[in-house]
């Protein structure tokens, strides 16, 4: 016998009995999206290396050191998309969608970055992503950060806190780049590895340092937010007087830069105290400059991507995840005619029911072993054809949780019968 063959390392296997929570954060997302204008995307999950590296930018931890990258057999360099924004753009571009037109735009799926995994932090992991192509904000901001805080209102979940931030126009950016340089530059001596190569090719990312050892430098730096270039602070001013007015409370942090090197203005994240080190469970940010950047007209643009096996991490732990449904009926079905009356029934049962979830007991078994089936399978009500009832035109309906209550119903009655006990029993 051979060895059995094991999962890629970070990449999670996501089993029936843990799919409650992450099929309701998934309904909750759709639907708030579709109540906001929002439609879906769907896109592919490789796409050309030399998109990620125009987009996201060559000196950041994605492109150096995260990316999934190979060649195909014709000799083409691909990788699997480690973040969906600039997918989105590609793809927006290659259909013409900016056209005379704006986009509001949602996708999810899987991402991949290869980094240390951990909790919280894998190398297969899924995101929830909405953009927004075409808005100058910053109304747009405010909506797309009213439409997060109420999809943690629908999921029942606290202690989320926004963090805030602009980045100003590349411009002002790279005014304030050199202040930093010479800030960082003239202590090069406390800088931790990281740090000092940062320093050269991308000093704001020093500010993202996760190192503690860093941390009081990185406090005394200058602040992105005293060199705004007017059109900027006022955009900004316009994204907190919306917030306000709307009752979003939210924390400024001048030191909020996000790892991604194509963002401008805006830029926040929703960060909990419940998850330890991995504390960030949406983040977003407005690009004005990516879509000229992979080649189209210049459009502005803002979007966000919440991780969701955070997201369900923090359901759980908050006893907000639902659990998996299970069926409602359960069919035993002893003897041949048993089984394909069976068969016709459960169909009759969908049929008048389109909510009910039914299970045939499939495969034969003792009357006993499929008891305990119907049992296992968490069903109410259990109904009971042998192939004598089948001759009598009859079916026992058992219940499974009041002491084995049961009675014979002809076939006929059997759906308006299970529809009686329906409404009269708790859903859940
Ligand atoms: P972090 O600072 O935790 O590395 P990030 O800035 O790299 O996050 P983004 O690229 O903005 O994250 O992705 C958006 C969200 O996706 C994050 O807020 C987080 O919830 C989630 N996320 C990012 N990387 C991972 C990962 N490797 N595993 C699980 N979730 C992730
Ligand atoms: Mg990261």
């Amino acid at each position: 016998m051979g060895e059995s063959i094991q999962a890629v390392r970070g990449m999670n296997d996501l089993l029936p009995g843990e799919a409650g929570p992450w099929q309701a954060l998934e309904r909750a997302a759709r639907e708030t999206f579709s109540e906001y204008g929002y439609r879906e995307i769907r896109l592919p999950l490789l796409e050309r290396t030399e998109l990620f590296k125009r987009s996201i930018g060559e000196y950041t931890d994605i492109v150096e050191k995260e990316m999934y990258t190979f060649s195909d057999r014709g000799g083409e360099s691909l990788t699997l998309r480690p973040e969906a924004t600039a997918g989105i753009v590609r793809a927006c571009l290659s259909n013409g969608l900016l056209h005379n037109q704006r986009q509001k735009l949602w996708c999810m799926g899987p991402m991949f970055r290869y980094e240390r995994p951990q909790k919280g932090r894998y190398r297969q992991f899924h995101q929830i992503d909405v953009e927004a192509l075409g808005y100058e904000g910053p109304d747009v901001d405010a909506e797309l950060i009213l439409m997060t805080a109420r999809l943690w209102r629908r999921l029942g979940l606290s202690g989320i806190s926004l963090q805030l931030n602009s980045l100003g126009t590349p411009e002002s950016r790279a005014v304030y780049r050199a202040r930093l340089v010479e800030y960082f530059g003239s202590r090069a001596d406390a800088l931790d590895d990281d740090s000092r190569r940062r320093l050269d090719v991308n000093p704001l990312r020093i500010l993202d340092s996760k190192n503690p050892a860093m941390r009081e430098l990185v406090a005394g730096a200058p602040l992105i937010t005293d060199h705004l270039d007017d059109a900027s602070a006022r955009h900004f001013d316009g994204l907190r007087a919306r917030l306000d007015e709307a009752g979003v409370s939210y924390v400024l942090n001048p030191r909020l830069v996000r790892g991604l090197d194509y963002y401008s203005r805006t830029v926040f994240e929703w960060i909990t105290s419940d998850l330890g080190a991995q504390d960030a469970v949406c983040s977003g940010g407005r690009y004005d400059g990516l879509v000229a950047q992979l080649g189209g007209d210049p459009v502005p643009a803002i979007g966000w991507a919440l991780g969701e096996e955070r997201i369900v991490e923090l359901m759980r732990l908050q006893q907000r995840a639902p659990a998996g449904t299970n069926a409602e009926v359960y069919l035993v079905l002893a003897g041949e005619a048993a089984e394909r009356a069976g068969l016709r029934l459960a169909e009759r049962l969908r049929d008048a029911m389109p909510a009910l979830r039914v299970e045939t007991n499939c495969g034969g078994g003792s009357f006993k072993s499929q008891l305990k089936r119907a049992d296992r399978s968490g069903a109410r009500l259990a109904v009971i054809l042998g192939d004598d009832e089948v001759g009598r035109g009859v079916a026992t309906i058992k219940s499974l949780r009041e002491d084995g209550a049961q009675r014979q119903v002809p076939l006929d009655d059997v759906p308006s019968t299970i529809a009686a006990e329906r409404a009269e029993a708790p859903t859940d």
